[in-house]
């Protein structure tokens, strides 16, 4: 059986990540496991409106978007260094011929930064654009999820302000062409306050963010990082008209690229997906 392409590998370009989790290493590991290919989707994240994200946000006689809401200090974020990065995937595509390297990047809330991001894809070819919500405005602040905002707020409550976020970025963003690990804040949900994570306690929230992003045509990703996703949610995603699933491991070690694929493309298959009409592509309906 044919594993898909990893759509979602980080490595030593994105800020997060460790110097020693480098692109040789991750296309090594794939070639191992036996990985038609991988996307390296480093992070583009910002830490600052830009005047241009501004004009297109408030428009160009409105308040600057810095007056409307904060951005929450994030000291790490640095800029991708798009050539480095380039120039190390060339190196990449000699040393594994064999193995299909797509560029990349995972856009963090595109629909917030919509210059600053345009202006990153217009310095290089990138095939695969992730579209993440890694925060939510919170008290007038742009704020990372993490488990110290699930402490200030009802769990169920954070969810459903995450879930209409994120159709705000699907329907306001189309430079993506993946929505990434759809319900990210379940990886810090805390069950020992709130129980165990029900998928069907936001189903019509899924519901409504797989219908916009269906009938935009693009991919929902199966993220591997994050609790795997039930055979009933991409049946959800189905049921909304969802053409095709991308599979990411989220990686930013080597050796997770491609973790627990086995399990994931499991899941896929029993919701009706099958490998598209080339192993490179996406899953399709
Ligand atoms: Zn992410
Ligand atoms: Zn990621």
């Amino acid at each position: 059986m044919m594993m898909p392409t990893d759509n979602h590998v980080h490595t030593r370009w994105s800020w997060d990540t460790a110097s020693s989790s480098s692109m040789k290493l991750a296309c090594a590991r794939a070639v191992e496991i036996g990985l038609p290919g991988l996307a390296f989707t480093e992070h583009v994240d910002f830490t600052e409106w830009s005047r241009q994200d501004s004009a297109v946000l408030t428009g160009p006689t409105g308040p600057p978007v810095a007056e409307l809401a904060r951005i929450a200090a994030r000291p790490r974020v640095t800029p991708l260094d798009v050539e480095g990065y380039l120039a190390d995937l060339a190196r990449c595509r000699e040393e594994f011929p064999d193995l299909r390297i797509l560029s990349g990047i995972e856009a963090g809330e595109p629909h917030l930064f919509p210059a600053s991001v345009a202006a990153v894809l217009a310095a290089g070819d990138f095939e695969r654009v992730l579209g993440s919500l890694h925060g939510i405005v919170y008290d007038g602040t742009l704020t990372g999820i993490d488990n110290a905002l699930f402490a200030g707020l009802d769990a169920h409550e954070m969810m459903r302000r995450y879930f209409a976020d994120l159709l705000v970025l699907v329907e306001g963003s189309s430079v993506f062409n993946v929505l990434a690990h759809c319900d990210y804040p379940r990886r810090y949900w805390p069950a020992s306050r709130a129980g165990g994570y029900a998928e069907t306690d936001f189903e019509e929230e899924y519901r409504t963010v797989f219908r916009a992003l269906a009938s935009s045509g693009r991919a929902l990703e199966v993220n591997t990082r994050s609790p795997l996703a039930s055979v009933d949610l991409l049946r959800w995603w189905w049921q909304e008209g969802g053409e095709a699933v991308s599979f990411g491991s989220d990686a930013h070690q080597p050796f997770r690229v491609g973790e627990y694929f086995d399990r994931a493309v499991d899941v896929a298959e029993a919701a009706g997906f099958r490998p598209g009409r080339d192993h490179f592509d996406f899953w399709r309906r």
